[in-house]
Order: structure tokens, then sequence, then C-alpha cells
């Protein structure tokens, strides 16, 4: 199923951590799941790469909560609720410049989100955006 003209579904709920412990349950989300990858699609991962003009690597989209648990995403984990995605080129520089850029491109207003997080020095970049209620636009650092 294609979720925006350039994400489909089976990008949004691919996980080696599943596989690895025939986690079935990843792969068959609830519908309110499937709305908010929808939505998080939608309405900033394809902004993000039509700004960008090329493809990006999510390296984690949903997570069920036993996947969620494996790889040590917190309890409230937006990625739960299909409302996150990581974002990986595979190196901190390129990370860093697709960040930056972010940041760029919402202050002139061409998207919006609800939390755009570098984690770890950006070993990867996290972006979240709400189903319902309002997108706050934090920009947050964990490390
Ligand atoms: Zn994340």
């Amino acid at each position: 199923m294609q979720l925006s003209p350039n994400f489909s579904l089976h990008e949004m709920l691919r996980s080696q951590t599943a596989t690895r412990h025939s986690i079935t349950e990843q792969f068959s989300p609830p519908p309110m799941v499937v709305d908010s990858l929808k939505n998080l699609c939608a309405k900033l991962l394809q902004p993000i790469r039509e700004l960008y003009g090329g493809p990006l690597v999510v390296s984690s989209g949903y997570r069920c909560p036993r996947v969620n648990k494996l790889v040590g995403g917190k309890p409230n984990s937006q990625h739960l609720k299909g409302e996150a995605a990581d974002l990986d080129f595979g190196t901190k520089e390129a990370n860093k410049l697709l960040f930056e850029a972010i940041v760029e491109w919402k202050k002139r207003g061409f998207l919006e989100f609800d939390q755009l997080i570098n984690e770890y020095d950006f070993a990867w970049i996290h972006v979240s955006y709400k189903l319902s209620g309002k997108n706050r636009n934090q920009i947050l650092v964990v490390s």
C-alpha cells in the first residue's frame, strides 16, 4: 500500500528486530496507526523529500509495543502510534545537513512538525507529526 507518492506502508513497518524475533503484529498495525502513518508521510515526509530533492532513508517508522520495548524506545514513543520516523543517511554529516535544512524550511513556513530531534549527535534524525491535536514544532537534542 502506498501512503504518499514516494512512501509505502511496507517501508514504514520494516523492522529487523521484528523479523529476527518473529514478531508478526509489527506487520499488521491497527487501522489508526495506518491513518497516522499516512498523515505523517503526506504532511511531513513527502514535503521533506520534495524539498530535499531525493530519496530519504527511513530506518524506523511504526513500532509495535514488543518491538519498541526491544529497541529501548520510550513507553510513550510516537513510533508506537505511527506518528514518528527516524531518518538516517548513514553518516552524521549528511544527517546534520538534513536536520539544518528542515529547521530552515520550517522557518520559511514550508513545513510543520510535532518534534524534530537530533539523536546522539546526528546518529539519526527523529521527526514526528500528530494525527490529531496541534503540531508543536519542537526542536530537541537527545544525547
Ligand atoms: Zn525516533
